[in-house]
């Protein structure tokens, strides 16, 4: 299981703060998702939850252990980008195990777990094509299986779908919901596609000049936008 929770979270890049005392929390096996416009701050966030760049001031807690000083790789997560650089000379299944490979796992274990997220990706018939052989939706869910593999307890998508094009980010969406009910995980997406956080989100939470506007789920935000920037970004009404 996995929560995790943001406190005051501030980053600053030289005098520049991009995110502004950001708290949030975040339950077990939620599927939420960071919107608001290009610039606003949503990868710095979710950068800063996977450690990959470090917070001004703040702390982040999972399963409420103090994280700011943990790296990446102990924080149990993993994270799906939106150019899923995949190594053009290795099959998929080599792709796809590379991470458990550096990690030392052995050969039969990681082939086992390989298979068992191409089997969840639909991706089995293909474990021995090199990525050029694949379509754009195929290379996504490869970049995917490579973050399952990991059996994270939280993922983390920074706009997965964007060079997608749009009846193959429709299927793709229908799939990372499936996926988020078979896998059990929390997962934290980040889009500024106001309709792929209306359709996938427990709960959302809306970003605007490193501030968050308001958090909640797609029908509260819909309903009661607490401003004209809310209700003007989901589309709503009022
Ligand atoms: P989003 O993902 O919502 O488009 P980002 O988190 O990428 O926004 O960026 C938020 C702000 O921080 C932007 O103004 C961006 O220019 C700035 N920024 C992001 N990364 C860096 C960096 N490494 N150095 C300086 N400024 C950065
Ligand atoms: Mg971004």
């Amino acid at each position: 299981m996995a929560t995790l929770q943001l406190k005051q979270v501030v980053k600053e890049f030289g005098d520049t703060r991009v995110i502004q005392g950001v708290d949030l929390d975040i339950e077990d096996r939620e599927f939420v998702v960071f919107v608001g416009p290009s610039g606003c701050g949503k990868s710095t966030l979710l950068r800063m939850i996977a450690g990959l760049e470090s917070v001004s001031s703040g702390d982040i807690l999972i399963n409420d252990q103090r994280m700011n000083d943990v790296g990446p790789a102990e924080r149990g997560l993993a994270m799906v980008f939106q150019s899923y650089a995949l190594y053009p000379h290795m099959t998929v299944e080599d792709n796809m195990g590379f991470s458990l490979r550096l990690a030392g796992v052995p050969k039969a274990e990681r082939s086992a777990k390989v298979r068992e997220a191409a089997s969840i990706l639909q991706l089995e018939p293909l474990l021995d094509r090199k990525p050029k052989a694949l379509s754009g939706g195929q290379r996504q869910r490869v970049a995917i299986g490579r973050a399952i593999v990991r059996n994270p307890s939280i993922f983390l998508f920074d706009e997965p779908l964007s060079n997608l094009d749009a009846s193959l980010r429709v299927q793709m969406r229908i799939e990372l919901a499936r996926l988020h009910d078979e896998l059990d995980a929390t997962m934290i997406y980040v889009t500024h596609d106001q309709i792929e956080a209306m359709t996938m989100a427990d709960k959302i939470v809306v970003l605007q000049g490193g501030v968050i506007e308001q958090v909640g789920s797609p029908m509260t935000l819909y309903h009661h936008p607490r401003n004209r920037f809310v209700a003007g970004f989901i589309g709503s009404p009022k």
